[in-house]
């Protein structure tokens, strides 16, 4: 089959950061784009502001864990722009804390958003992907499955989760025209980064710190990440699948 002319995207944690970003760049290179994110309000105004551009976005307000609401989000999607054939699984959440103290509600919290979520958004859209003979799947897990954290186990094996199932939905649904990567982005300037700042959770030095760890010098941009992003969702990109396509300014570990 060929590469559909009209592209339709998912990019789940849209309304903020990195996945703000890969939502702008992917309406900006002509897909029809949908932003879902748990925060409705950001992600209209987010969604407005790509319109305002002249490209063409739709907000949906969504929790990725709730599987009953991505189906519902994924139904308006279908019906405004017709069926997806672009997902990128970004909405997620950082969490710090020792491992004794993770307590089990903690634990299956994260793991039902990073991976479980993932899970529901590939499953429900995927077979859109099956039907049309082409598909792409970005997921972003994070550079800390690289080599771990500490008071970051219950993070670090939800990110890591996400890697297996890139890999194995990869061997499952090439023979479908569907590739399915993963960025683990390094060290990325976002809300979210800034609020681990304040909180001191990057320890003394903070961002700095971080940078002199860098190779390239400087913190990532969510743009360096929307920019492998867009790679990996083009029809170029087409013999590249099960990969894991670390943006991290040379920093290959947490
Ligand atoms: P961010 O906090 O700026 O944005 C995350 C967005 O996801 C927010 O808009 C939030 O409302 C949304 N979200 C959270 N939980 C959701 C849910 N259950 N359903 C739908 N939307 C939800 O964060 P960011 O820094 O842009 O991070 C984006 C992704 O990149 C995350 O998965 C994060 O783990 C990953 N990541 C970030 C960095 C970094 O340095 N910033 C590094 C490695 C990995």
């Amino acid at each position: 089959p060929q590469p559909p002319e009209e592209k339709v995207a998912i990019v789940t944690g849209a309304a903020s950061g990195i996945g703000l970003a890969i939502a702008e760049r992917l309406a900006r290179d002509g897909a029809r784009t949908a932003l879902f994110d748990l925060d409705g309000d950001a992600a209209e105004t987010a969604a407005a502001k790509i319109r305002g551009g002249g490209g063409r976005a739709v907000a949906v307000p969504a929790d990725v864990a709730d599987r009953d609401a991505v189906a519902r989000g994924l139904e308006e999607v279908r019906d405004r722009f017709g069926p997806v054939t672009i997902l990128v699984n970004n909405a997620g959440k950082e969490g710090f804390r020792r491992f004794l103290d993770i307590s089990p509600e903690k634990w299956n919290e994260m793991l039902a958003i990073n991976l479980t979520g993932t899970f529901h958004c590939c499953q429900l859209v995927l077979p859109d992907m099956i039907a049309a003979g082409w598909g792409r799947i970005v997921n972003i897990s994070s550079s800390s499955t690289h080599g771990g954290q500490p008071y970051m186990a219950h993070y670090v094996a939800s990110k890591t989760g996400m890697v297996g199932l890139t890999k194995s939905l990869a061997l499952e649904f090439g023979p479908d025209g569907v590739t399915v990567n993963t960025i683990p982005p390094g060290f990325i300037d976002t809300p979210m980064t800034r609020r681990n700042d304040a909180r001191g959770r990057f320890g003394p030095g903070g961002i700095e710190e971080a940078i002199s760890r860098t190779p390239v010098g400087r913190a990532g941009r969510p743009e360096d990440i929307a920019a492998a992003c867009a790679f990996l969702v083009s029809d170029e990109a087409g013999y590249i699948t099960g990969q894991i396509i670390g943006v991290n300014g040379g920093r290959n570990t947490s």
